[in-house]
């Protein structure tokens, strides 16, 4: 026989204190529970659990700086609700039949939720354990408390308080299996075993030991209280209730910085706050963060208003210049150059042809021709006559140039004699640039009058689109008026001598480098398109000190080996690199061999004319590996948002949105697809002097470091999910870059049969020596989790690259069944 004390170990005590018998009954013993867990029916608890993690393939990502391989070194944050909150949160769960833990349960899942952007969270919990159907476990002695999984869904459109008691009800389903071992249940989950099954902890002291000890004290005095706890997780959340539900977070320093957690708890107390405010709202209307955050992210870091022509056309900012500067160099090409005043009257004659023929506002010209001082001519000339250029590639596809001639149905055609045989079929009338000349030789050489407003069409250009159609972008005026008074004075153009024009015109860009000089009197230096990167080797030695370079990474890294062992002296202010990610290594590279040479990361889509954000590359490093794309430019906004369209928290990823002067009017005959990607922008605030409403949606992933510069994470659609992982592909390459032997690499999601998707890494060795992948495997283990490792590693000489500068991915040789043969490539199989 036993005695109940329903008071627990205390009240023996107690009691056998008081009676000063010892001898009183001893409650029940800790076998008993023993006996009565061996008696459980252990496979509805596998049936139970198995069921409750059905479908969950990893733990829920926290916002962490995941490559720490450190020790834990933990640290204590507290937050203490106010009297009201606290009493507001006790009504809530009175009222409606929850626990506090519940509610606190369901914010911390909301929490994770918005942080990690899934809609199915998974955190741990504590329960005392001592099951309720088993007489007299209260005040048995031993070891109860047990950690269990949390799983939490968090349905788009569920209302709070039904979902706070649907939780409530799976709590009260899960206590009659509260009994089971975290390593059974994990082993019955599908997440693997050498994964934990939740990187956060929620406890909630129902029964607060401090002060159970102290209320004890007629018989017992429990004057010094100390109690030694031990995490072993990233992040555990222990809430205490009382007067002021206490909220304490304990966390490791290696992946969470104090500021971070300062945050958190910040939006734990709105969440909270929210919840109690109005507990009919939907899961996804429930505020977030802090009024300082909201501001901070929206307001202070997006204060970018700046004077700038509004009222200019481009063309006009260039007819400005030709008046201070009519003599100076324009543009070379090879051994031919004209001055700024010859060029201009060159464009004039042009342009007053274009008009006879109908070229006025809103008319689209198309413009193929090689690099020639005749491009600049046309292309001036194209905007003098009031219309829009339509840059066309001639080394494109004609498969690709016949979309988009037909798409556009250019009435008129700038070329040159020897592209007619490649041009396909068009209903455009062309001229010849090099051959009809003599037709415009007798028009003015003054600046002709037109009606063209900054609102109206500057240039559309086509970008290609990782999926489906090229897109014509269509770009006015004052979007590339204000990226260019931006960027002459941000790149201090005036203070060098130009530029080289090292890409094709149809690249976005190529915009930098082919108009920014002639806004400053200083030279456009266009390079031949054949053998490109030895031309800018060539240019740069050539003593000429320009301004800027306007180049991709892919590029760089090229130039970069052209260099590498010679002794040159490259003059240029400033390499303006753009278009993809921007690893260290290249930038290390350029740091030593032109040191006084500034290295700018720009970012930007063609659908936000040319860039939007910049980086100076200091000395700092980056654990990633990669640089930031920095702050908005001028008149810029920038806006990292979830799935809502609600502002992400500092260090947390969402999507890229773009507003501000440079924003495009849309795609050219796609209104879905426009109204698709530009959308209303819901911060809109009319007192800015940028008049743009829309935002453009950027689909690039990207979050706030605490400086409010920003880093770019990869394209959306390069996020894939490898055996229930979410992963990020340019995470994976930034990282293999940093090893000594790899100068770039791309990975690729290679899915031979559905549903069976392997990662391959393309990889780039320096001076092309051959290594083994055993030690990229090594190397990588390190630093990523295993599902993040690629499961084989191809290398080859060089990536491919699309006629722009970019890694071609789709003309990455397709890894053949599991021998991943290519003839012309090694390959180095993978590591199992
Ligand atoms: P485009 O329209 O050709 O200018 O391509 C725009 C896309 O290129 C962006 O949406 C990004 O995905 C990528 N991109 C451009 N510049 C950068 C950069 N500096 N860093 C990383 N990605 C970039
Ligand atoms: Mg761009």
């Amino acid at each position: 026989m036993f005695t109940d004390y329903p008071q627990g170990g205390f009240a023996i005590y107690e009691a056998k204190i008081k009676s000063n018998n010892l001898n009183l009954p001893s409650p029940r013993p800790y076998k008993d529970y023993i006996l009565w867990q061996q008696q459980q029916d252990s496979l509805q608890a596998e049936l139970f659990w198995q069921q409750k993690l059905q479908d969950f393939h990893a733990p829920t990502p926290l916002p962490t700086d995941k490559n720490s391989q450190r020790q834990p070194i933990h640290k204590e944050q507290y937050l203490q609700l106010s009297p009201d909150l606290t009493a507001n949160l006790k009504s809530l769960a009175v009222e409606n039949h929850l626990t506090l833990n519940t509610i606190l349960q369901g914010a911390w899942g909301l929490m994770l939720s918005r942080y990690s952007g899934e809609k199915d969270v998974i955190f741990g919990t504590t329960v005392s354990g001592r099951p309720t159907t088993l007489a007299g476990v209260e005040s048995m002695v031993g070891l109860f408390i047990n950690t269990l999984p949390v799983r939490i869904k968090i349905p788009k459109e569920s209302e709070l308080l039904l979902w706070l008691k649907g939780l409530q009800t799976q709590q009260v389903e899960q206590e009659e299996y509260s009994y089971t071992p975290l390593v059974d249940i994990q082993g019955w989950s599908e997440v693997p075993r050498d994964i934990p099954l939740f990187e956060s902890l929620v406890v909630f002291e129902n029964y607060p030991l401090n002060g159970s000890l102290k209320a004890h004290n007629d018989s017992i005095q429990v004057t010094n209280i100390r109690n030694f706890e031990q995490t072993n997780y990233p992040l555990t959340l222990v809430a205490e209730p009382g007067e002021r539900l206490s909220i304490v977070i304990s966390y490791d320093t290696n992946l969470f910085t104090n500021d971070a957690i300062k945050r958190m708890l910040g939006h734990l107390q709105v969440l909270l706050q929210g919840m109690t405010e109005k507990p009919k709202q939907k899961l996804d209307e429930i505020p977030f963060l802090t009024a300082d955050e909201k501001h901070q992210l929206l307001v202070e870091w997006n204060d970018t208003q700046t004077e700038y022509p509004q009222d200019k056309c481009i063309h006009e900012l260039f007819e400005e210049q030709v008046e201070k500067t009519p003599n100076a160099i324009a543009v070379v090409f090879e051994n031919q150059q004209l001055t700024y005043q010859e060029l201009n009257n060159h464009a004039n004659q042009l342009a007053y042809h274009l008009q006879t023929l109908g070229v006025k506002p809103e008319v689209l010209v198309g413009i193929c021709l090689n690099r020639s001082l005749e491009m600049m001519v046309g292309l001036l000339a194209i905007l003098k006559a009031g219309g829009a250029y339509v840059p066309l590639d001639p080394t494109y596809p004609s498969e690709r140039l016949d979309y988009m001639l037909r798409d556009s149905q250019l009435p008129i055609l700038l070329t040159q004699n020897q592209l007619l045989v490649k041009l396909p079929q068009h209903q455009a009338q062309t001229i010849c640039l090099d051959e009809d000349w003599e037709k415009f030789v007798d028009y003015p050489e003054d600046n002709p009058n037109t009606q063209v407003q900054p609102d109206n069409l500057a240039y559309i250009i086509y970008t290609s689109g990782s999926t489906g159609k090229p897109k014509g972008t269509m770009i006015i005026h004052s979007g590339m008026v204000n990226y260019l008074s931006w960027c002459t004075k941000a790149y201090n153009v005036a203070a060098g001598e130009g530029s080289t024009v090292n890409s094709s015109i149809a690249f976005d860009a190529t915009i930098t480098s082919l108009f920014s000089p002639l806004l400053v009197g200083r030279k456009v230096v266009l390079l031949p398109e054949v053998n490109e990167i030895e031309e800018l080797k060539q240019a740069l030695c050539s003593g000429t000190k320009f301004s800027l370079v306007k180049i991709t990474p892919a590029h760089l890294e090229m130039l970069s080996h052209l260099v590498a062992n010679q002794e040159v002296n490259i003059q240029v202010q400033a390499f303006i690199i753009g278009g993809e990610a921007l690893s260290e290594k290249v930038t290390n590279f350029w740091r030593k061999k032109a040191p006084l040479t500034k290295l700018i990361n720009e970012y930007g889509p063609t659908e936000t004319v040319v860039g939007c954000c910049i980086y100076e590359v200091e000395k700092q490093s980056f654990p990633g590996g990669n640089i930031p794309i920095g702050c908005p430019i001028a008149n810029t906004e920038l806006y990292i948002l979830d799935s809502q369209l609600q502002p992400v928290p500092i260090g947390v990823v969402g999507e890229l949105y773009i507003g501000g002067a440079g924003v495009a009017r849309g795609y050219l005959n796609r209104p879905e697809l426009t109204v698709e990607r530009f959308i209303t922008n819901p911060f809109y605030n009319p007192k800015f002097k940028i008049q743009n409403p829309k935002l453009y949606k950027t689909g690039d992933l990207a979050r706030y470091l605490p400086d409010g510069n920003i880093e770019y994470l990869g394209r959306i659609d390069h996020q894939v999910k490898i055996r229930g992982f979410r992963v990020e592909l340019g995470e994976i390459e930034a990282l293999i870059v940093q090893h000594p032997s790899v100068v770039s690499a791309t990975v690729i999601v290679h899915e031979d049969e559905p549903e069976n998707k392997n990662l391959v890494a393309y990889i780039v060795s320096e001076k092309s020596q051959i290594f083994h992948s055993n030690k990229l495997h090594q190397f990588l283990q390190k630093k990523l989790p295993h599902y993040m490792i690629p499961s084989a590693f191809v290398q080859l000489e060089n990536l491919p690259l699309t006629p722009n500068g970019k890694v071609d991915r789709k003309a990455l040789p397709v890894p053949e069944n599991q021998n991943f043969i290519f003839p012309m490539t090694l390959l180095l199989p993978a590591m199992k």
